[in-house]
């Protein structure tokens, strides 16, 4: 079990589950893995008009007060917005006992199948297959992003949509 509490990440499970291999990998990840779930506590329907106006603020916010260029301010606020339709749209829970997650295999030496809090309980990653995991949620987020309509890298004012 892994739970976010503010900037803390607790690990809780029976001891001999948590060996310093798995509580080391954890701890490597623990940006990740907060990420990841604390957007569990806060989940909520987002509809087309709510993620372009996210985008829009992020977006905003990199440019006005960050002082950067638009393109560059909106490619920030886009990875920004993936990370909170990854919070709001968490993977489902697995079975341990089905392999990991990402490759459907078993645990291996070396490489331990790691417990991420997902919609109704835990989902089973590998170690290993963690970074390509992430990857394949990120792309699968863009997408989706992408298909509700969120125009990135427009001019201001010019061929916006209306909300759908
Ligand atoms: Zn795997």
């Amino acid at each position: 079990m892994v739970e976010a509490e503010g900037e803390r990440l607790i690990i809780d499970g029976p001891t001999r589950a948590l060996t310093d291999e798995i509580v080391a990998a954890v701890q490597t990840k623990k940006a990740d893995l907060l990420q990841l779930i604390r957007p569990l506590e806060d989940r909520q329907c987002w509809h087309a008009e709510d993620w372009q106006a996210y985008f829009d603020e992020r977006a905003a916010i990199r440019e006005h007060d960050g002082g950067l260029p638009r393109v560059e301010a909106e490619h920030l606020a886009f990875e920004e917005t993936i990370t909170q339709w990854l919070r709001l749209n968490p993977d489902p829970a697995s079975d341990p006992r089905c392999g990991c997650v990402h490759c459907g295999l078993p645990e291996q030496p070396g490489n331990s199948l790691l417990p991420v809090l997902a919609l109704g309980g835990q989902a089973w990653v590998h170690d290993w297959c963690w970074a390509p995991w992430m990857a394949a949620l990120r792309d699968e987020a863009r997408d989706a992003l992408l298909s509700a309509g969120i125009q990135v890298g427009h001019p201001r004012g010019s061929c916006r949509r209306r909300s759908r």
